[in-house]
């Protein structure tokens, strides 16, 4: 059996570059018409002008998991400019990290010449700061991280060219690191966060040696760009599995580095309830490829941090409503260092916040500009996600998905009548106890509560 096995390798084994094994369509099963045409179109088009050609990372590792890629990349051997005069619609972008994108409808394909890793410049921990030396197919391949995102497709010849291994750890279902993994995780300490992902989204085990090093060098996170982080934290959350991949973030020690706050998230049972259930939401609309909105998925991921500061505001003394907005600046600010929401998520996140109190006033005018509010839904639904946790009364949730579709009679029928100083909710929520999470005073009196 090995002695077969070791004769198959030896057959595949055709220099290619230099080390690069040629592994046939027959072995890994990839016709060319599994790709969409235009990514074809920019092989095809590269290699009728005499260059070398082809679809790489991510693309070719889901293709043989027989997952659907999100991206197609291609690598080539002409340079930057050299591809900008292949396709008229064509941009080359970047400075540090000069690529090309290659435009057709609504859909780019990045083509990036071949990279050397020779002469890359790097800070005092050794990490990249610039890399725009070009260098050979194999270079290209060493300089990639893992070895399932090292394999080289050519659609013309249907054939995988592996430096790495990367085919058989597919079949495997191993994530391994090239080359030693602490020093890569050094060049760029992001390789770390981009193995809990890989691993969780795609159901692959993270290689012994490529583990090891995580828990020592987690630290590291703190010297890489804020707006990095945000990338690769968007790319978590939205990769279907987001939950697990918080999991395993926490269990390899790197959500300190720019997630500070998942310890105490995840101390709290009723935080960790609201957290899954926030997720796993987002996880089954990804899947069913329903919109999801990162400022909805971020409100949650920090409310339990809003929710412990405003107690702690109100505990002090402040009033309920300007504590909440005290609350939520403050929870920004700290955030802000760490992971640079922009703004556009920013807003929609702090707008879901404010929001909630406002679902506790029943009375009046006040539900009816509520509905009109046009970040309503988002609102609600993040209510009910509240209410599914158990950190505010299902009740109010029930009266607003009944009260949003009710016609006006019965809308004027649900109305909760208050006496004037005396609120029934307040009556009715001290009975209830207070909820887990110590957030019952969602409800701020009504006349604090104005508009957010
Ligand atoms: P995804 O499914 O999230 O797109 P991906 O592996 O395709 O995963 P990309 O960010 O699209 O990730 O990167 C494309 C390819 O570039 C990778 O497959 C890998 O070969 C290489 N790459 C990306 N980031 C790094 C990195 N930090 N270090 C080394 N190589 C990287
Ligand atoms: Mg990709």
């Amino acid at each position: 059996m090995i002695r077969k096995l070791i004769g198959r390798v030896l057959k595949l084994k055709k220099h290619h570059g230099g080390g690069g094994i040629v592994i046939p369509v027959k072995r890994h099963g990839i016709r060319r018409d599994r790709l969409p045409s235009f990514a074809l179109k920019t092989t095809d088009r590269l290699q009728e002008a005499g260059f070398k050609a082809f679809i790489v990372g991510g693309a070719v590792r889901d293709l043989l998991l027989d997952k659907d890629p999100k991206d197609f990349d291609v690598a080539t051997d002409a340079t930057p400019e050299e591809v900008h005069k292949v396709f008229r619609r064509s941009r080359i972008i970047g400075r540090r990290f000069r690529l090309v994108h290659v435009l057709y409808g609504d859909e780019t394909v990045e083509v990036s010449t071949f990279r050397g890793s020779g002469e890359a410049l790097t800070d005092e921990s050794g990490r990249i700061i610039r890399d725009n030396t070009w260098g050979s197919q194999e270079d290209d391949a060493k300089r990639r991280d893992f070895t399932v995102n090292a394999l080289f497709y050519d659609p013309a010849r249907e054939e995988i060219i592996d430096y790495h291994g990367g085919v058989a750890d597919v079949q495997k279902r191993r994530l391994a690191m090239i080359g030693a993994p602490a020093q890569r995780y050094r060049e760029d300490p992001v390789r770390m966060l981009r193995a809990v992902r890989l691993a969780a989204k795609l159901g692959l085990e993270i290689d012994g040696a490529t583990r090891k090093p995580i828990h020592e060098l987690a630290p590291l996170l703190q010297n890489v760009p804020a707006a990095r982080l945000f990338d690769e934290m968007l790319k978590m959350l939205f990769s279907g599995q987001s939950w697990a991949c918080l999991m395993q973030l926490r269990s390899e020690g790197l959500h300190h580095g720019f997630f500070p706050l998942l310890d105490k998230m995840m101390k709290a049972p009723s935080g960790e309830t609201f957290l899954r259930l926030a997720l796993e939401n987002t996880d089954r609309r990804i899947r069913e490829d329903k919109p999801v909105s990162a400022g909805y998925v971020f409100a949650a991921l920090l409310w339990l941090e809003v929710l412990d500061n405003w107690a702690r505001r109100k505990d002090k003394g402040e009033k309920a409503m300007p504590a909440l907005f005290d609350a939520i600046d403050e929870v920004e600010a700290v955030q802000e260092q760490k992971l640079a929401i922009p703004r556009r998520y920013g807003t929609a996140m702090k707008e879901i916040w404010m929001l909630q109190p406002r679902f506790e006033q029943r009375s009046g005018i006040k539900p009816f500009r509520l509905l009109e509010h046009p970040r309503f839904r988002a609102g609600y639904d993040f209510l009910c996600l509240r209410a599914a946790a158990g950190e505010v009364d299902k009740e109010i949730a029930d009266w607003w998905t009944t009260f949003q579709d009710a016609d006006s009679q019965k809308r004027e029928s649900m109305l909760v009548r208050t006496q004037p100083g005396e609120g029934t909710k307040k009556r009715r929520r001290r009975g209830g106890g207070r909820r887990s999470g110590g957030n019952a005073e969602g409800g701020a009196p009504a006349e604090q509560g104005g508009e957010a």
